[in-house]
């Protein structure tokens, strides 16, 4: 038996699910310097502090795909929606909306949001400098959003960029990859990046590749052009030469119910000549802006939030409608703009896209919105705990996987997402038989249980059910060297 060594922190005696997918096994682990050091029986060996982890799991930290946390990690550092479901490691800058460059000056176009003087970052280096300097409870990497650039270089949003737009964006994007972005973001679902051709994205993210980044996408049609959107978006990966992140896929609308079957077996196909990776929340509600077509798609819709009517969040359309005696579209139209859940996938088109191969865990949790959607608290231990060990859909290794190891790959985080020697001690420790989320679509902010202890960089950041203060989480920026091993 080899000794541990000297160690600061001794997770001991649980059973250790390591994030590669391969089967749980009985080990301790041994962090020294923020580092895994030791993995094994490490007997009666000595650390600085011990958590006794006997009859729980103990896998890497949760990495979300796919975060808005974008002010958050900066404004409310703890994180305490992410930490109390054991994610160590946020992704932001997602859909096309990344917190910087910011257009300083303006009031920036929804689906961004406008943030106060301290937070507004012309150029993107500087909010990864930010958060080098004061840290958040959790790591941190983003994305560079195709939206974010659109609302800083292009002058009338409703046009496709000009040709000097084009070449500005492409600047900034390339200035973003080198101070340490993932990649670029776009969300063409969304005005004002609707107006934006496939032409001008591949223009934009054309540095992609040399920078080692990734294309992710919240596509331009999740409705009845859905294959459609996932040839547009594939052409563009295709065409920059990097790995394509399709965010929360999903489609959406009764008539559609269903063709996941279809999405799935065309995303598989592709994948046998490009790199393709997917996320996904476990729900079948959805969350984005809040726009008068798609009452007709929704079962009902719950506000989110609202520029006009912040007090109308959390309340359905239909019951402000009988609260105004009005119409339901009278209604959505006094509470825009502003954000809303919309009740319109299929359970079965979820778990399909859940239980595919390369599918990771995205919260898609909009920090926010004043009345969010239980994804932003619940969806790491849903999947653990509804998905995985109640309806059986995947084992708990595959679950964690799908949380971690598969994710640090797909976004090229080196060093993470997987308990082994060497890697960051990000580690979440908890009761397979307890997990689960609280919040509901009724209660949306409620911790879930089952979650012992995070520890981020080898410090612990939750325990006891509540954050430790700690913020050791690093700033990760895009390392350069090629593939993962
Ligand atoms: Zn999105």
């Amino acid at each position: 038996m080899t000794s541990p060594g000297a160690l600061d922190l001794l997770v001991r005696g649980g059973m250790l699910v390591d994030g590669s997918g391969a089967p749980a096994r009985r080990a301790d682990v041994g962090i020294a310097g923020g580092v895994v050091t030791f993995i094994g029986d490490a007997g009666a060996a000595r650390a600085t502090r011990v958590i006794e982890a006997g009859g729980l799991i103990v896998a890497p930290g949760f990495i979300d795909s796919h975060a808005h946390d974008d002010r958050a990690v900066l404004a409310d550092p703890q994180l305490p929606a992410k930490l109390s479901q054991g994610v160590t490691t946020v992704i932001n800058g997602n859909c096309g909306n990344s917190m910087a460059p910011y257009p300083v000056g303006a009031v920036p176009p929804l689906p961004l949001r406008p943030v106060e003087p301290q937070y507004q970052f012309p150029v993107f280096g500087a909010y990864l400098d930010r958060l080098a300097a004061r840290p958040a409870a959790v790591n941190v990497a983003s994305l560079v959003g195709h939206t974010s650039l659109r609302a800083c270089h292009v002058k009338n949003l409703d046009l496709p960029a000009t040709e000097d737009e084009v070449r500005a964006m492409r600047g900034a994007a390339a200035a973003a990859l080198r101070a340490g972005a993932l990649g670029l973001s776009s969300g063409t679902f969304y005005p004002p990046a609707a107006a934006a051709t496939a032409d001008e994205i591949i223009a934009v993210g054309a540095d992609l590749a040399r920078h080692g980044g990734v294309y992710a996408t919240h596509m331009r049609d999740e409705g009845d052009r859905v294959l459609e959107a996932i040839d547009e978006a594939a052409t563009i990966a295709r065409a920059l030469g990097v790995p394509l992140v399709v965010s929360h896929h999903k489609v959406m609308g009764a008539a559609n119910f269903g063709r996941t079957v279809d999405t799935l077996a065309k995303l598989q196909l592709l994948a046998q000549a490009q790199k393709i990776c997917l996320d996904c929340y476990p729900y079948t509600a959805s969350s984005s802006l809040l726009r008068p077509e798609r009452l007709a798609q929704s079962s009902d819709i719950i506000v989110t939030s609202s520029r006009t009517l912040p007090q109308a969040a959390g309340k359905t359309v239909s019951a402000l409608a009988a609260e105004w005696g009005c119409s339901r579209e009278e209604a959505l139209a006094r509470v825009m703009p502003g954000t809303g859940m919309y009740f319109m996938m299929d359970e079965a088109d979820v778990r399909r896209v859940l239980a595919y191969g390369d599918t990771m865990v995205g919260s898609d949790g909009i920090s926010a919105d004043s009345y969010p959607h239980p994804r932003l608290w619940g969806a790491f231990t849903r999947v653990l705990g509804h998905y995985s060990r109640d309806q059986k859909l995947f084992s708990l290794e595959t679950a964690v996987h799908k949380m971690s190891g598969l994710t640090a790959r797909a976004f090229g985080l080196h060093g993470r997402g997987e308990i082994r020697e060497g890697f960051a001690a990000d580690v979440t420790v908890f009761d397979a038989a307890a997990v689960r989320d609280r919040s509901t679509y009724t209660a949306p902010m409620l911790p879930s249980g089952g979650i012992e202890h995070v520890i981020v960089n080898g410090v612990p950041a939750w325990a006891a059910g509540e954050p430790t203060g700690a913020r050791a989480g690093q700033c990760l920026r895009r390392i350069n060297r090629g593939d993962t091993a």
